[in-house]
């Protein structure tokens, strides 16, 4: 049953096979087996907790999901993976979490993150960090005091897939950080074209880069996933219409590349990218080829300022968000009483951890009047260079005013990219904490960052196993709009790699190492 799709589990619903609750139940087992790996902060442990009634028979139904602990969910804990907001508890869902729940699926849980999604690995948050469940001393021993990360900021989600606990996680993508846990995780993560999934209800980090992103365990659960929660909301005046946008997989899909313009962005090729993800890459850029795609080098020769450009932008959004976190409306608030200054202060500072408040500082600073000229409105325009990069390999389009799916038409280089998605498989998290957080979100975000800046949609697939057996992913990326492409692509190169799931994987390694329990039980 933990395994299973999304399309499985709906078809032995309709057998009768199993229950709704029988599935809630199976999800919950597994959360406790694997609760050492830190991947929940709240389980919601009945069954139809913030159900909505009205469901019809959808395909979701009867599924399991967890949300990123940011993402409002009406009387459930929603508190960021912070001290500021520890008991906050909204007053309505997120439109994502209405429409899964309008469409029959089950809420289990909220997952754990980096503080504010300000992070890389899912170490910076007040719940502690979460352990990598490919990583082999979790395996053996879970008390072990080093393990590899998760990835970040939503590794609570990745993990929660990858183990089975659910068959769909909600993470939020404003740098990487969906694509780089579910490529430290061995899960697909997508993150869709901006504006196409609704943020209302989302706490934001950068609201011009935030996107609702998709963890699952197949490219065909995502797709269901994107075509349940896509369209227009009119609490969120940058979601887009989307009807036709046909994002559908079903067993029949025809996955040929033949004839596929494939990108190789010879920008992706980074300092300090290891010689197996390097070889992965070119590996796949083969499969394609040989497949009958055209793959291309093409340069998008600005996609090496999107890192210093995100800092500048991402903060000043920052700056601007964490305002409302005053200690009077709602969130941590100090026993300081001498002043209402004095109080504003100190709640802020016992309630944000280091990064936060580092990134807020810089914000502000980038907002000063001596600098703005300097920083801020150069950052924009260098967006904009970044964006023109993608528009000239991909053809120019008319960016945001239509999503009508065929772009067959396009003038561009290619129609999809191809790169890793982090340089290298999950970092110890003894080598990780050795660095600060804004050095080490340069070099994780370095591949995925560009795409936030200029709204692309992208994917990780898992591809293969590295000499630490541990994953690592590919990311094709696309222009606005192009999901069905991008889809299409990364179920081609899904099947082409037949990566194990963690239950088929250690159960080879568990059988050759003569174990009879099945792992996942074993790791509890
Ligand atoms: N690592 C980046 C940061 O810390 C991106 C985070 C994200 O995508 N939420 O800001």
């Amino acid at each position: 049953m933990h395994f299973k799709g999304i399309r499985a589990i709906s078809r032995s619903l309709q057998k009768n096979e199993t229950s709704k609750s029988d599935i809630f139940k199976s999800s919950l087992t597994r959360i406790d087996e694997t609760k050492h790996l830190n991947a929940f902060i709240t389980v919601a442990r009945k069954a139809g907790n913030n159900e909505v009634t009205n469901q019809k028979n959808h395909i979701l139904t009867g599924t399991t999901f967890s949300l990123k602990d940011n993402y409002s969910s009406e009387g459930i804990l929603t508190t960021c993976g912070s001290k500021m907001l520890a008991n906050y508890k909204p007053t309505y869902n997120a439109t994502v979490l209405n429409k899964l729940l309008n469409h029959g699926s089950q809420l289990i849980g909220k997952n754990n993150m980096d503080e504010f999604a300000m992070g890389s690995g899912s170490i910076e948050s007040i719940y502690g960090p979460v352990k990598n469940p490919w990583s082999p001393d979790v395996l053996l021993n879970p008390s072990s005091k080093d393990w590899r990360v998760a990835g970040g900021s939503s590794g609570g989600g990745a993990v929660a897939v990858a183990t089975g606990c659910c068959h769909f996680a909600l993470g939020s993508d404003t740098g990487g950080s969906v694509r780089n846990p579910a490529s430290y995780c061995g899960v697909v993560g997508l993150k869709p074209t901006y504006g196409l999934i609704s943020r209302h209800g989302l706490i934001p980090l950068v609201n011009s880069m935030d996107c609702p992103s998709i963890f699952a365990r197949s490219v065909e659960d995502a797709a269901i996933v994107l075509d349940t929660l896509k369209g227009r909301d009119i609490m969120d005046s940058t979601s887009i219409e989307s009807k036709k946008l046909k994002i559908c997989l079903n067993e029949n899909y025809d996955i040929s590349v033949k004839g596929l313009k494939v990108g190789i962005p010879k920008e992706c090729l980074v300092h300090g990218m290891s010689q197996e993800v390097v070889d992965m890459w070119r590996w796949a850029a083969d499969q394609f080829e040989n497949a009958g795609a055209e793959v291309t080098l093409v340069s998008l020769p600005h996609m090496k300022y999107s890192i210093i450009c995100y800092h500048i932008l991402g903060n000043v959004e920052v700056a601007s968000n964490m305002a409302r976190f005053d200690g009077l409306k709602y969130g941590h608030r100090s026993s300081i009483n001498e002043s209402t200054y004095a109080m504003y202060a100190v709640s802020r500072r016992e309630g944000f951890n280091d990064t936060v408040r580092s990134r807020i500082l810089s914000g502000n600073y980038f907002l000063l009047k001596d600098n703005i000229e300097k920083y801020f409105y150069k950052a924009q325009k260098v967006r904009r260079l970044i964006l023109k990069d993608y528009q000239k390999v991909f053809g120019a389009h008319n960016l945001y005013t239509s999503c009508d799916s065929d772009d067959s038409n396009s003038s561009g280089i290619c129609d999809v990219l191809l790169a890793p998605t982090v340089i290298s498989d999950a970092p110890l998290y003894s080598e990780f904490i050795t660095e600060d957080n804004r050095t080490r979100s340069a070099e994780q975000d370095v591949l995925t960052q560009a795409a936030n800046i200029a709204g692309v949609p992208a994917i990780n697939i898992p591809t293969r196993l590295s000499r630490n057996n541990m994953p690592i992913g590919l990311q094709i990326t696309g222009r606005h709009f192009s999901e069905p492409k991008i889809l299409k692509a990364a179920a081609f190169l899904e099947k082409v790699a037949q990566f194990p799931n963690l239950e088929q994987h250690f159960t080879t390694q568990l059988d050759s190492s003569n174990a009879s329990k099945p792992i996942l039980q074993q790791m509890s």
